[in-house]
């Protein structure tokens, strides 16, 4: 600690202001990676922490409230423009903290992809409401006046998003967003190395004019009290050492306050080599190119990187030649503002210290250096010179190799840094036995061109992990590699990796969200989900014979402005001849005997004869359906959930009952989806068939009223 002095202090945005500490406060100074510089105070001094979270619990609440999921995932990619544009000003800041210009595609286009995917993962996925329908209805009753389901809606706190220094941008960007998309308010608390990354980013966000009130606040600093003052209302997303996390998770308010607490930690993540995989094979190849790879990205800094490649023992030797080859051809090691360069400097002095200390714990114990030194490295500096810069936090990659693969430390011991242990297996189940040593881990590389071993390895390891990236020469090229978390897919793992699996995915979204059964009758289940319960009322048009009311409108002919959730079509009967089967089996080639010989068909054990091709009664069923004349119906575009249920035979009778089910107007175009309850009756009412019928629908009936006015 120190007191203030020119150098800026990175200020905490709360209330929907900048905030700084008193002159005179006590602040933690953070230096330039690359070469030791002052280069900003950090202090939280003074800072009102229970009225942060309150704010975000009322004023954030309520005005992210105000909005659906889609209309926030929508200014997710809003906001991913916006920082695209502006890009350059965050890479320069991030060079300083070590990062090179790959790093920053990690971090900093990486942050913002996570924007743009569940920005569209959001609109695609989700419905545009407040309240997301969990899976189907359970009848309660038998008369079905009485049904259960599960809805999500958003927990009614804050999220407390606690983020480790080594992704200062995608660290918050990838848990604001679904916290946003869901319409929970974030308090981000970045680490302290490189929070002023993180503060650069959001006032990015900020100037951009796109933030509700009261969706981000930023504190700069530490916040050692954040716990103290958050209740069952909210939740904490931790990314950390597993030992803050111990700490954070031994808090009473989140042992018996109800404070939901997840953790992304540390974790000594395996790449195991399969026993095909010898030198000079494709495998070989990808195994160490990905090994050296996760060695020098962010430096080695990375959760997800590999620190223990566990190969077979016969090519332990060759391996360790094959990444010292690579790393001698590969790596430049220097300020990321120089040409060339490929690995940057580790985030601080202290960083450094903890790395070197943890590989001198590593040889103390067995570890032989295959590569590398703890020296500190000759570096190509910002102005092109080769040189030793006492005061950057430089460290030459390392690699250890292991006669001992059963040693503890090498499968307990984490050098956040560009480290890499090799260690040998005999067989197949030895390394599934070897790569679970770690204890839970994020991810685990299997690199085989053999279907068995990639299978036996694979459920081996899998409980142990929270992703396994499969490597072969079919994705040597193509692969996002081990080390990159995707926001399409879980990112988390059991044990020392934190036990979560809520970040990826639409997961990340629900993930801020209560599930809350629900029980009551159709009409009211109706009302609350925003979709048609069967059950709930209709208002019918078509067959009066099937329900209709006199004179009401085909539904077909309303626009999103005009549709409401429960208005249906009812058709007529129609019957089923043999000749209409036949003709179908002719035009369409579908000749299945089921359809066309009598004495087959009735040997077979559910037909009682020919009977109607299922997809003869979907297409009879869109002509009965249908409303042909141009209108606010754009297109069909898909059915889901298709089922038959009872045949129909030649002679019998169809009708169908179409009924609008859930509305979804697109906050991009002018019109929306309609999915529509299709179900299919004969003539005694036994059930045929049911499905959804998907359609497009503009959300104003113009374009043929312009069209033929
Ligand atoms: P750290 O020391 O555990 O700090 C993580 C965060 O916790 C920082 O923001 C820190 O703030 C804050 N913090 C520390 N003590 C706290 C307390 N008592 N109360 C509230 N907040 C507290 O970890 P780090 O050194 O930043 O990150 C490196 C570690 O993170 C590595 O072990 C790495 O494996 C792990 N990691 C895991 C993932 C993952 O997704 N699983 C991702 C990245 C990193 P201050 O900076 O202000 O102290």
């Amino acid at each position: 600690m120190s007191t203030q002095t020119a150098v800026p202090t990175v200020p905490s945005f709360i209330a929907d202001r900048w905030w700084s500490p008193a002159e005179g406060s006590s602040t933690r100074e953070v230096l330039d990676a690359t070469t030791g510089e002052a280069l900003a105070h950090y202090g939280a001094d003074g800072l009102d922490l229970a009225a942060v979270l309150e704010h975000g619990r009322t004023v954030g609440q309520r005005a992210l409230g105000a909005l659906t999921l889609h209309e926030r995932a929508l200014k997710l990619k809003e906001l991913a423009v916006y920082l695209n544009d502006r890009r350059e000003e965050l890479y320069a800041l991030s060079n300083r903290t070590g990062a090179t210009k790959g790093d920053n595609q990690f971090d900093i286009d990486g942050g913002i992809g996570v924007l743009f995917t569940l920005s569209s993962k959001g609109r695609r996925e989700l419905p545009n409401a407040n309240v997301i329908q969990d899976g189907g209805i359970e009848p309660l009753s038998r008369d079905g006046s009485f049904i259960g389901t599960h809805v999500y809606t958003r927990i009614p706190g804050v999220a407390v998003q606690v983020n480790a220094f080594n992704f200062p941008v995608w660290g918050m960007l990838e848990k604001f967003a679904p916290a946003f998309i869901a319409g929970v308010p974030t308090v981000v608390k970045p680490a302290t190395p490189t929070g002023y990354v993180t503060e650069a980013a959001v006032r990015l966000m900020v100037e951009s004019g796109l933030l509700p009130d009261g969706s981000l606040q930023l504190i700069s600093g530490s916040a050692r009290g954040l716990l103290d003052a958050m209740d069952y209302r909210d939740l904490m997303a931790f990314t950390g050492s597993a030992a803050t996390a111990q700490g954070l998770k031994a808090h009473p308010n989140v042992i018996s306050g109800g404070v939901r607490f997840t953790a992304e930690t540390d974790s000594l993540n395996a790449a195991i080599l399969g026993p095909d995989a010898v030198e000079g094979t494709p495998e070989f190849e990808a195994f160490v190119k990905s090994v050296v790879t996760e060695m020098t990205v962010k430096a080695g800094q990375k959760c997800t990187a590999i620190r223990r490649a566990i190969v077979p023992e016969t090519q332990r030797a060759a391996v360790a030649r094959a990444i010292g080859a690579r790393l001698d051809s590969r790596v430049v090691v220097g300020s990321p503002q120089a040409e060339g360069v490929t690995m940057g400097a580790l985030a601080s002095m202290e960083q450094l210290q903890d790395v070197r200390s943890a590989v001198e714990d590593m040889v103390a114990a067995g570890g032989e250096l295959a590569y590398g030194s703890l020296d500190a490295p000759t570096v190509r500096t910002a102005s092109g010179a080769e040189a030793v810069v006492e005061k950057g936090a430089f460290m030459s990659p390392v690699v250890l190799t292991w006669a001992d693969a059963e040693n503890d430390v090498v499968h307990s011991r984490e050098a956040f840094g560009p480290v890499a242990s090799l260690i040998g297996y005999t067989d197949v189940a030895d390394a599934v036995r070897l790569a679970a040593r770690g204890s839970g881990s994020l991810v685990a590389t299997v690199c085989t061109n053999d279907p068995e071993v990639a299978r036996e390895l694979t459920t081996g390891i899998a409980g142990h992990h929270g992703r396994v990236h499969l490597l072969n020469r079919e994705t040597a090229k193509t692969s996002t590699g081990h080390g990159a978390p995707v926001p399409h897919l879980v990112h988390g793992g059991p044990g020392r990796a934190g036990g979560g699996e809520e970040l990826g995915g639409i997961r990340s979204v629900k993930h801020h969200m209560q599930r809350t059964a629900l029980q009551g009758s159709p009409n009211l289940l109706t009302a609350v989900t925003g979709v048609w319960q069967t059950g709930a009322d209709r208002r019918i048009a078509g067959s009066e014979a099937f329900g209709a009311e006199p004179g009401a409108v085909h539904p077909f002919r309303k626009s999103l402005a005009e549709l409401r959730i429960g208005d249906a079509l009812a058709s007529d009967l129609r019957q089923v001849t043999q000749e209409d089967i036949t003709a179908f089996a002719q035009t369409t080639g579908d000749t299945f005997y089921a359809h066309v010989d009598q004495k087959a068909a009735e040997a077979n054990p559910f037909f009682p004869g020919t009977v109607a091709h299922g997809y003869l009664l979907v297409s009879w069923g869109a002509g009965l359906f249908v409303e042909p004349a141009p209108g606010p119906v754009l297109a069909n575009y898909g059915l889901e959930s298709l089922r038959f249920i009872t045949p129909v035979a030649a002679g019998d009778s169809i009708r169908i009952t179409l009924t609008a089910k859930k509305i979804t107007p697109r906050v991009t175009d002018e019109y929306g989806e309609v999915a529509w309850d299709a179900i299919i009756h004969n003539q005694d009412d036994e059930i045929v068939a049911t499905y959804d019928v998907l359609t497009l629908v503009e959300k104003e009936d113009t374009l043929y009223r312009n069209w033929t006015s």
